[in-house]
């Protein structure tokens, strides 16, 4: 009978809240009542069977709003505690995936070495695009659930390690993705003024783990590699920071890209049109800045059957070629500044004078008829003062984890982490993201490998394949944590976060600037630790 009170007062409170609380509390009421369903404090003080317990949580939930996830056997159902790593995109679909699957009660814990969540969303995609860093919105909507707890400003590795973290889990997905460039190999590769994509990337996006100034000195600059980060790069080095202004870069990277001499900006890749990585959309793009004149040679238009081929079997790709073609045929625009895309030139050595970048020599190529290009034995020095290399992102091993050095990859099946590539599975131990598959792919790509991992993993559970972890209670991890004096942040905490961003966004007096961010990694731990968070 007292359980039924219980479960009666709790549906009021949760209609009343509904209508009247502040955004947020409702998920700190689903909090609470999932926290405790899942502890043996609340059977201890008021105890419930089961069933009843699941039902008090999926009502006060469909109240809510959030969606209704009825198990299929709430009473047979087993219950799976999973640590995610890596809040980036793929590691924030996983964890969504698990707890909406509908055998299993899965409880989820989303470890991330940062101490805001959202991966290269945050510090890899450009802040000129505000609709891609928007997905962030739809994440929350992720993050809000009950079932899924973030643990910011944790590395696992460092503060945690993998093999301890499976005596508190019954299965580990690794999401930890990409955070720097592959490297080039060709001469002069090192000199002052040579850089790679990513470093710029992460400075301009605010991560406190990268440089906060930059040289930007150079009048003419280099970009070698002609996917959507080559481009990201040029763009953001061929606008004017009045233009970036509006959006959420931080103070420091406003003053250093004020002090930007650039007028020229050369992309350059070794082969065709029909080759390039472009998406269409980033490449129109470029055009919407009134102080970038794109420019394109009519002799980097070439196509041989291989690429004739490419552009009937993909409808981007022929996208792609086609505008390419509308910038090479157009008139040149009344632009301060240019940015040209160089087909068919080979980026081989990066010209220094004093250790300093004075110049990119490039061989002139040709398509072979496969769609390859080789070399034309004809030269080209190009008078540039800073080179960025955008050939791809490279992920990092994980201590205590196997990893192929060839693919820089874990090694897996799609899904389980394997001992070697080929290899056998490491029960419990899965990947997803830019870890399991290498850089490449947008961030909706990460969803539908989320997917086929996470299906995976069910699928061992159900077969009784997971080993029971050691401490399983829902604290032992906080626990750990908190006898390593480690700060890690929370959702609510991202909130605070969030609300300091704004506010700094808000009071800088440029007309719909949302967000300004905080780049200081001790200030944003502060931000996010302001009050007592509840985990
Ligand atoms: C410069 C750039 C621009 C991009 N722009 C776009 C775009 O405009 N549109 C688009 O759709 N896609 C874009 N992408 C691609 C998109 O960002 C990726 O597809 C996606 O982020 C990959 O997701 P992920 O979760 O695998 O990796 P990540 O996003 O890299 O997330 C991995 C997370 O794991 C964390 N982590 C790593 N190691 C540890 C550890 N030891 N312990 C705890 N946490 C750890 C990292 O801090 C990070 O938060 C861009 C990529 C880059 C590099």
């Amino acid at each position: 009978m007292a359980s039924w009170v219980m479960f009666g007062i709790g549906c009021v409170i949760a209609a009343l809240n509904r209508d009247y609380a502040p955004v947020g509390t409702m998920d700190k009421v689903d909090r609470s009542v999932f926290k405790y369903s899942r502890s043996s404090e609340f059977n201890c003080c008021f105890p419930l069977p089961d069933v009843a317990v699941a039902l008090i949580w999926q009502t006060m939930r469909s109240i809510n709003g959030a969606p209704v996830n009825f198990k299929e056997n709430p009473d047979t159902m087993s219950h799976l505690n999973v640590a995610v790593i890596g809040a980036g995109p793929a590691g924030i679909y996983a964890s969504d995936l698990l707890v909406r699957n509908s055998e299993h009660e899965v409880h989820v814990d989303l470890f991330e070495q940062m101490p805001a969540p959202f991966g290269l969303i945050r510090y890899g995609v450009a802040p000129d695009h505000p609709r891609i860093k928007g997905i962030i919105t739809s994440l929350h909507k992720v993050l809000d659930k009950p079932e899924i707890r973030l643990l910011g400003n944790v590395t696992i590795g460092t503060d945690i390690t993998i093999e301890e973290l499976r005596e508190y889990y019954d299965a580990v997905v690794i999401a930890t993705g990409a955070v720097r460039d592959r490297p080039l190999t060709i001469p002069g590769i090192d000199a002052a003024g040579s850089f790679g994509a990513a470093d710029l990337v992460g400075f301009y996006d605010g991560n406190p783990r990268f440089s906060r100034d930059w040289d930007l000195s150079a009048e003419q600059v280099a970009v070698i590699g002609v996917g959507n980060v080559g481009l990201d790069a040029a763009r953001v080095l061929a606008k004017t920071a009045d233009e970036l202004l509006v959006t959420e870069i931080a103070d420091n990277v406003y003053e250093s890209l004020s002090r930007n001499a650039a007028t020229e900006v050369h992309i350059f890749g070794r082969r065709g049109p029909a080759q390039a990585k472009f998406t269409p959309q980033e490449l129109k793009e470029l055009d919407h800045s009134p102080t970038i004149n794109v420019v394109v040679d009519p002799e980097d238009i070439d196509y041989d059957a291989a690429s004739e081929e490419a552009r009937r079997a993909s409808k981007s790709q022929d996208l792609v070629c086609t505008i390419l073609e509308q910038y090479a045929i157009r008139e040149p625009k009344d632009a301060p500044h240019t940015l040209q895309i160089h087909l068919f030139e080979s980026p081989v050595e990066i010209l220094q004078h004093d250790g300093r970048v004075v110049g990119l020599r490039t061989e002139r190529t040709e398509l072979d008829g496969t769609g390859n290009v080789r070399g034309t034995g004809s030269f080209t020095d190009w008078p540039v003062q800073a080179v960025y290399r955008a050939v791809g992102y490279e992920s990092d091993p994980l201590p205590g984890l196997p990893f192929d050095p060839e693919a820089a990859v874990i090694p897996n099946d799609g899904g389980h982490i394997l001992h070697s590539p080929g290899g056998s599975p490491v029960p419990g131990l899965y990947a997803t993201g830019w870890i399991k598959r290498g850089p490449i792919g947008l961030i909706g790509n990460t969803k539908s490998d989320a997917k086929q991992t996470t299906d995976m993993l069910l699928a061992d559970a159900t077969a009784g394949q997971l080993t029971a972890p050691a401490h399983a209670e829902h604290n032992a991890i906080i626990e750990l944590l908190d006898s390593r004096g480690v700060d890690y942040t929370t959702w609510e905490g991202w909130y605070q976060l969030d609300a300091a961003e704004r506010a700094l966004g808000e009071s800088s007096g440029v007309p719909g600037r949302e967000r300004k961010k905080i780049v200081e990694w001790e200030d944003m731990v502060s931000h996010a630790r302001a009050t007592k968070v509840t985990v």
